[in-house]
């Protein structure tokens, strides 16, 4: 299966990639919502519960920093993992695309450093090394087969350079512009950083930006480059008959 390096793919393998973040983001922020009983604060990066809920609710309130990586990370991971086995090729590229979307270069690096799961271990078993390292290993037996399949999924000439480009290449696109401009934007500029239900105007713009964007171009993540001939000639071999 080879992936069809258009603007029109790129452009919807970015709007899938921003959704994913920030729907990450709002993961944590609903469930923590769901929680507490009264919405948080959320930006592009983070995420804060109400104030008081961990207190008033100690034995579930870490489900918020659960939902974010379980919701948008691994379960897309493995729901593209299975759609890259069948043998129809624009459903592999869709589960391709799905998998490198998740931006798993940038979990890799939270799972390795801190982010959601690291706070995860150390609120169930506190600064705990052993703990830590089998966080990690799990992790990284949840991460890596999906990136392996898709390794192996794509047929493209320069594949290093394909792969690269959709796992590093485009994603760090996404995340400078809507992880650090946008994000800026609202921390230092007060740019739209009013809320509503606990988001700046900012985060809600850009998410409807990026859904408008998705819906109008995800019919191109179901293309594959190799397609296009067969389906082609398909059509004239049908408008000659
Ligand atoms: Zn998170």
């Amino acid at each position: 299966m080879k992936i069809p390096l258009t603007w029109r793919y790129l452009l919807a393998f970015y709007c899938l990639g921003a959704l994913m973040g920030m729907s990450h983001e709002l993961a944590h922020h609903v469930t923590g919502y769901a929680i507490c009983g009264e919405w948080g604060f959320k930006t592009f990066n983070n995420f804060e519960l109400a104030q008081g809920c961990s207190l008033a609710h100690p034995q579930s309130f870490w489900l918020a920093t659960l939902a974010g990586p379980l919701l948008f990370n691994y379960l897309p991971l493995w729901i593209g993992f299975v759609m890259m086995r069948r043998a129809n090729s624009g459903t592999r590229l869709f589960g391709v695309s799905l998998v490198l979307s998740t931006v798993p270069a940038l979990r890799i690096f939270s799972v390795l450093k801190s982010g959601d799961e690291t706070w995860l271990v150390y609120h169930f078993f506190g600064n705990d090394t052993l703990a830590l390292w089998i966080m990690k290993a799990c992790a990284m037996a949840l991460i890596l087969p999906p990136l392996i399949l898709a390794w192996k999924t794509i047929h493209n000439r320069y594949k290093p350079l394909v792969y690269g480009l959709l796992f590093i290449g485009v994603p760090i696109t996404v995340f400078y512009l809507v992880g650090i401009v946008l994000e800026g934007l609202i921390i230092k500029d007060h740019v739209l950083s009013d809320t509503v239900w606990g988001m700046p105007y900012m985060v809600l713009l850009a998410e409807i930006l990026a859904s408008i964007g998705y819906s109008m171009l995800k019919s191109h993540l179901w293309h594959p480059a190799d397609d296009k001939l067969s389906s082609g000639s398909a059509r004239t071999i049908a408008q000659m008959s």
